[in-house]
């Protein structure tokens, strides 16, 4: 009998319920058509938007700074890791976003976590979306401030909860999710900015699928929406659009300043290798270089969803390349997501938590890099088997 046992008894539950998740493996590069599990299936199920990940002038910036830099920084940013190539990173992330200055972090999850928990104390409070990400409502935890959150993108709400919480002194953030990702919809961050312009609040906007996707260039949600100088504070992550891995903040020169001081995992977890780093510079010479590739991903968006759209599925809120395939039960969207990579299309099923309980959806992203055909036959795919398993 171990001290650990009850995982298992839990374990058990979650299998029962629907409700475990098995990841899948990846046998070879991403990309729009890849091989998981032994089977070649159209990839319905990253976060690749523009292609980037596996693109050849990426892959040849990686490995030349490996080359020419070594495999690691060998230290905290705050130590000795901080590299030339990080600063020059940053410079190009806080130019790409119209901000004074940028700071990368490991993640994205890292970069919203510490900066709520940076930026606030016990005596603030968070206003926050209630289908905000995971790293914020754990950074909203760990700054200890006191956390109201609001109806799914409802202003009014979140302007009474402004008001009610005011008190002299006390700091008020505002914060929400730019593009929500498990529903794929946009925030209402004209009507956010007012009412935080109108209560002296922080406005903090979470941009990690909105960079590369929405906006001028991609620049995101702030640029989509014509708000420049109006956000206080803007996340983004190197994860998904911009194809490799990492986080960063975006804002004025005493918000970075502060958090190179105060942000927990900017100071005690190590910086970046120069392999991840300059990939994500050539990233943005590559966005600068082939704007086709941001028109591509939203034709794609269009002939998909308008696609399932006709099939009959439930897409919910969606307004972005992410359209959820909403079919509630929790089993069914297992067998469903199940059945749809046995026929060649993979996309994952959500269930809660990352969704509440009976919302349950398979997720559908698409990316530049699908061709017509492809999504054409996932299509095609998702009406046979829609029909087979009683979801449509
Ligand atoms: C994916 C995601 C993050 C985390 O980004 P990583 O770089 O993968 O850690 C943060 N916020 C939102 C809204 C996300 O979707």
């Amino acid at each position: 009998m171990g001290a650990l046992d009850y995982l298992k008894d839990q374990l058990h539950e979650l299998d029962e319920q629907g409700l475990a998740i098995h990841p899948r493996t990846l046998e070879g590069p991403t990309g729009a058509r890849a091989r998981f599990d032994g089977r070649e299936v159209i990839n319905l199920a990253s976060n690749n938007y523009l292609g980037l990940a596996n693109h050849p002038r990426m892959n040849r910036a990686a490995a030349r700074a490996a080359e020419e830099l070594g495999a690691g920084s060998g230290a905290v940013r705050t130590i000795a890791g901080t590299m030339t190539l990080h600063r020059e990173l940053e410079h190009r992330f806080a130019e790409f976003k119209h901000a004074e200055d940028a700071l990368m972090f490991q993640s994205g999850f890292t970069a919203n976590a510490g900066t709520v928990a940076a930026i606030l104390d016990r005596e603030d409070v968070i206003v926050s979306d209630q289908l905000n990400h995971a790293s914020i409502i754990d950074g909203a935890r760990l700054s200890r401030a006191e956390i109201k959150v609001f109806p799914h993108k409802d202003v009014e709400a979140a302007d009474a909860l402004l008001a009610e919480t005011a008190r002299p002194g006390r700091r008020q953030l505002l914060i929400t999710d730019g593009v929500f990702s498990m529903d794929g919809d946009i925030a209402p961050l004209p009507a956010l900015v007012e009412i935080a312009e109108r209560h002296g609040a922080i406005m903090m906007v979470d941009d990690a699928h909105a960079s590369g996707v929405l906006g001028t260039g991609g620049a995101g949600t702030v640029d989509h929406f014509g708000l420049h100088g109006r956000v206080d504070v803007q996340v983004g992550t190197l994860s998904k659009a911009i194809g490799v891995l990492g986080g960063f903040i975006a804002g004025p020169h005493h918000l970075i300043e502060w958090l190179v001081n105060r942000g927990r995992p900017f100071l005690f977890s190590t910086s970046a290798p120069p392999a991840v780093t300059a990939a994500c510079i050539e990233a943005l010479n590559i966005m600068r270089d082939e704007p086709d590739r941001l028109e591509r991903l939203w034709r794609n968006t269009r002939l998909f969803k308008a696609g399932l759209h006709d099939l009959g599925f439930d897409t919910g809120m969606s307004e972005t390349p992410i359209t959820p395939v909403i079919t509630r039960d929790e089993e069914k969207t297992q067998a469903f997501a199940r059945r749809l990579f046995e026929e060649g299309v993979f996309t994952p099923a959500i269930v809660y938590p990352t969704v509440a309980r009976g919302q349950a959806r398979v997720r559908t992203i698409v990316t530049a890099e699908h061709t017509e055909e492809d999504l054409k036959e996932a299509l095609s795919v998702f009406g046979r088997v829609g029909e087979e398993l009683g979801v449509l």
